[in-house]
């Protein structure tokens, strides 16, 4: 199973990783990343690269 993993010291909630997830697996609530459809997520880690304060990691 593919474990989205935000870490919330990082997060500043900016979206910019919401823009670029295909499978709408990410969304902002209250200022904070949160993966709310891992099992759609493609494994593309365009959020991941897209963050700009490394705050998403991938595992599968
Ligand atoms: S790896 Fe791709 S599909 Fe998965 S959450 Fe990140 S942007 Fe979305
Ligand atoms: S791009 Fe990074 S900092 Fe911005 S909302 Fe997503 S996880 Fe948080």
């Amino acid at each position: 199973m593919t474990r989205i993993i935000i870490d919330e010291e990082q997060c500043n909630g900016c979206g910019d990783c919401l823009g670029v997830c295909k499978s709408r697996s990410l969304e902002v609530h209250d200022g904070i990343c949160v993966a709310v459809r891992p099992d759609d997520c493609k494994l593309c880690m365009l959020c991941k690269v897209t963050c700009p304060v490394g705050a998403i990691e991938i595992e599968v």
